[in-house]
């Protein structure tokens, strides 16, 4: 029995379940939004599995939790556009409950339940827990994870509106993100995607210093299993040579990062708030350059932040012609209530910031391809994540260079019967836009 709350009260999915779902209902969850949404979404299936409900896919569930993001108008249309779905779902008597979790909950609560009515629960972020491994149902393949070490963020950048709705920035101990490494090294995962907000920032708070290097050498200690350690959502300004020099020698740690700089130019850096500049931002490129020329760096930019101009995007688009990035997103900038630059003058119109979204994307899209083709010729280790369906002897795989579910995929063809997690030496063969294809060699 589900008991209808004030809505205007904000809950904790500690009491999730006690409160609003007796045991053995059958619930699904639909995971929007980041990789750190969807380890929220693997802990509260944790929890409620923990408490006697059956965790199904979302077809076959009773109970619906669709998990929700916030970060820009985009996003708030899709988590809206499926609770709706949901709640025809519901109508048509197709599901029992729909209950409304995450970022869109946290941030609009108040707003979801008078506009929604239908909606039998709305909860927020689920509470984050800094001295123990949370029960998980993983929503990944079995051979890779995402290990969140940290909860929302230190930085103010002024168009985000993601420290208004996590609250304070908030690190896992060295000792819990240990024994969350250990239980998944021994469940047999092959690669560990280290998450946060803001990963560069752990331990500011609880080690009173940027902790991230000494946290990946614990970590590097007790990984047996595990072949792959990956460094997601690290930002510049809290990027210490220390990481770089770990990164670099450790050869468990992927020479990869994703790192994004949002812009290049001087005067929105500083607009945004990014406590960086044009000139530190070149120089800490350049030295992981330097330091590790094989590695793939991932960025994003935003484009349109308000009083960006011409010259602005123009010396954005010259800098990352020069820089080369492997991989690369844009963003257009986003008007967010309750963000600083949601009042800021030089508002961009929304056919300027398309049309600079698309150039950029379109020079990314040939520097890709020369990045891909860089590779054939090359032997790589490929971590295999899946058959092609309906081929015989085609494969699908990554390279360290490549994170799950952002980046492209090697294709690999192969007489022998490989299994998602097995690791692979494939000579690339030839080079799409954004995927490799090769040959197996062992
Ligand atoms: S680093 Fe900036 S953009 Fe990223 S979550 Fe923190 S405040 Fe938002």
């Amino acid at each position: 029995m589900i008991k209808k709350r004030n809505h205007t009260e904000q809950s904790t999915t500690q009491d999730f379940h006690k409160e609003r779902l007796s045991t053995g209902q059958k619930v699904g969850v639909i995971n929007l939004g980041c990789a750190r949404n969807l380890v929220d979404s693997q802990e509260i299936l944790g929890r409620l599995k923990k408490t006697g409900n059956r965790i199904v896919d979302i077809e076959h569930a009773d109970v619906a939790i669709v998990n929700t993001c916030s970060f820009v108008a985009d996003a708030k249309k899709e988590s809206i556009d499926t609770i709706l779905e949901l709640l025809e779902l519901k109508k048509q008597g197709k599901l029992k409950k729909v209950i409304v979790a995450g970022c869109l909950a946290q941030r609009y609560g108040k707003e979801l339940a008078a506009e929604m009515k239908g909606i039998d629960a709305i909860v927020g972020t689920p509470s984050f827990l800094k001295n123990e491994v949370a029960d998980q149902v993983s929503l990944t393949p079995k051979h890779f994870a995402y290990v969140k070490i940290c909860e929302s963020c230190y930085n103010r950048c002024s168009f985000c509106a993601i420290p208004g709705i996590k609250g304070k920035f908030s690190s896992k101990t060295i000792e819990s993100v240990l024994e969350e490494i250990k239980r998944l090294d021994k469940a047999g995962v092959k690669e560990v995607n280290i998450i946060g907000q803001d990963i560069t920032a752990y331990g500011m708070d609880l080690y009173r210093e940027k902790s991230l290097a000494r946290l990946l050498k614990e970590i590097v200690k007790v990984a047996e299993n595990i072949q792959w350690i990956r460094l997601l959502y690290a930002f510049p300004a809290h990027v210490t040579d220390e990481l770089i020099e770990v990164m670099a020698a450790e050869p468990k740690i992927c020479k990869y990062i994703d790192m994004p700089l949002q812009h290049i130019s001087d005067n929105l850096l500083l607009s945004m708030n990014r406590g960086i500049t044009t000139a530190q931002t070149k120089a800490l490129i350049n030295k992981m350059r330097k330091r590790m020329p094989t590695a793939s760096l991932r960025t994003t930019f935003i484009v349109g932040m308000p009083g960006e101009t011409e010259e602005n995007f123009q010396e954005l688009r010259e800098y990352m012609l020069e820089t080369r990035f492997e991989k690369m997103g844009v963003f257009v900038y986003s008007r967010e209530e309750k963000t600083a630059a949601y009042d800021m003058p030089g508002q961009v119109a929304e056919t300027v910031k398309k049309k600079r979204m698309n150039t950029l994307m379109k020079d990314q899209q040939s520097i890709s391809h020369d990045v891909q083709q860089g590779f054939v010729g090359r032997t790589l280790k490929v971590l295999i994540d899946e058959k092609e369906e309906g081929s015989n002897d085609i494969y699908i795989g990554r390279s360290e260079y490549d994170a799950p579910d952002v980046d492209g995929s090697v294709y690999v063809n192969s007489k022998r019967v490989l299994k998602p997690g097995d690791f692979v030496s494939v000579k690339i063969t030839d080079a799409l836009e954004y995927d490799l294809v090769g040959e197996l060699l062992a």
